[in-house]
């Protein structure tokens, strides 16, 4: 590949513009399709950078994934801000775990054993540490520790700035759906919904339509990769924090009766409370049993919560796979894929973005994307 590489990327979320990001780093011609930018999962998500309070025991790769995305916000963030000249609600003032009763406090125990044991710093707090750190939490909850290296962005904010800084660096953007690709000898065609005159050629195209990701795979015949894909559905609440309280000053997360719940506070009052984890395709009912749910395990952490006021119930779709990890490689041809974040994917894409822009380039890549390359999906009957 060289410079004049014109690269068509298909969705503009936290994923596609991660990596449009890159490719214009290096002078490629980028063409991002999306029939309304940044109105997917990454429009809906709570923004929380968190490696160590999303890690589970059994996914130690995506953990170590996870971290180093973590460590590379660290200079990703103000680079953004910088060049978008906008802030991007970036806070690293860590995150207040908490377990609310005797069996949620258990499993908090065994996790942070976990996380202590890959070298993660997690504080336990005394009740009068807990008063003091986060004084609108219930001394009614079972235990809480404080976990420094876990933190947030303002995901919408992020996502604006990626999209001030495209348009600077000369990205065009299509308000179309993608609704074909082929493979033309050495170019990859793509048709959209805005018309059958609407066919473009390109050197390259990526995927990243986050979870309807699987549609463009169907369209190039790859159902083992489409099949192994899967939306889960969240639900969400963004309130505005009471005056006279505010909003918590760390993101607090946990669980009640073993549900998780979390509530993350902006610099301006807002707080995001959130989510459910739903497994019903692309339902786009706003079931009431979930809001009440997530408001009652909410108020009971943080009691004041009933004093705010709601500006926002939503839902979004994360772009799940049948082994929780990304699918970010080469396809096939002149196509390449960068989906599949699942709950991550605003922690994760930038980094991922990093990688794959390198596999595209052959930049000296990082070995570790032959786990997330989307061909393991190929059965021995497929090969
Ligand atoms: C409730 C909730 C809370 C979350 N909280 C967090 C969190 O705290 N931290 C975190 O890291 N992650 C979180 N996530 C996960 C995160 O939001 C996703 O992993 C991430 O946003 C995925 O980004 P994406 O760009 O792949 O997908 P999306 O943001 O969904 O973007 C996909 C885009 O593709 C476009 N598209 C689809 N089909 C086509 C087509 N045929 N042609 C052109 N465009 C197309 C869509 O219009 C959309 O804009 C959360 C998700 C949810 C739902």
């Amino acid at each position: 590949m060289t410079s004049q590489t014109s690269i068509a990327v298909i969705g503009g979320g936290a994923a596609g513009l991660s990596l449009a990001l890159k490719l214009l780093g290096r002078s490629c011609e980028v063409t991002i399709y999306d029939p309304q930018v940044g109105s997917g999962a990454s429009n809906v998500a709570a923004g929380m950078l968190a490696p160590a309070s999303e890690a589970n025991f059994d996914e130690p790769f995506l953990a170590d994934i996870m971290e180093l995305a973590s460590r590379y916000w660290g200079t990703f963030a103000p680079e953004i801000a910088d060049r978008a000249g906008i802030s991007i609600g970036y806070q690293p003032t860590g995150t207040i775990v908490f377990g609310a009763d005797a069996g949620d406090l258990a499993y908090l125990d065994r996790a942070s054993k976990y996380l202590i044991s890959r070298g993660v710093s997690v504080e336990p707090l005394t009740l009068r540490e807990r008063r003091k750190i986060e004084p609108l939490l219930s001394p009614e909850i079972a235990g809480a520790s404080y976990i420094s290296g876990d933190h947030q962005v303002n995901n919408r904010l992020f996502i604006k700035a990626l999209t001030i800084i495209l348009e600077k660096l000369g990205a065009t953007f299509i308000p179309g759906r993608v609704s074909a690709i082929s493979q033309v000898a050495s170019h990859v065609e793509l048709q959209s919904d805005l018309g059958t005159d609407e066919t473009r050629s390109f050197d390259l195209c990526v995927i990243a339509s986050g979870a309807w990701s699987d549609s463009l795979f169907r369209m190039i015949d790859r159902a083992d990769i489409a099949t192994q894909l899967l939306p889960v559905k969240g639900q969400v609440l963004r309130v505005t924090a009471d005056t006279n309280y505010g909003p918590p000053s760390h993101v607090v997360r946990g669980a009640v009766n073993n549900r998780p719940v979390y509530m993350v506070p902006r610099v301006d009052h807002e707080v995001v409370i959130g989510a459910t984890m739903e497994e019903v395709g692309f339902d786009t009912s706003q079931r009431l049993g979930a809001i009440t749910d997530i408001l009652a395990d909410a108020t009971r952490v943080v009691p004041s919560i009933r004093e705010s006021s709601l500006f926002e119930s939503n839902f979004g779709f994360r772009p799940g796979t049948s082994d929780n990890l990304p699918v970010v490689g080469h396809v096939s041809g002149g196509i390449w894929a960068h989906t599949g974040h699942f709950r991550h994917g605003v922690l994760v894409s930038p980094f991922t973005a990093d990688a794959l822009d390198r596999a595209i380039f052959n930049d000296s890549p990082p070995d570790w994307l032959k786990e997330t390359s989307p061909n393991r999906f190929i059965t021995d009957k497929l090969r």
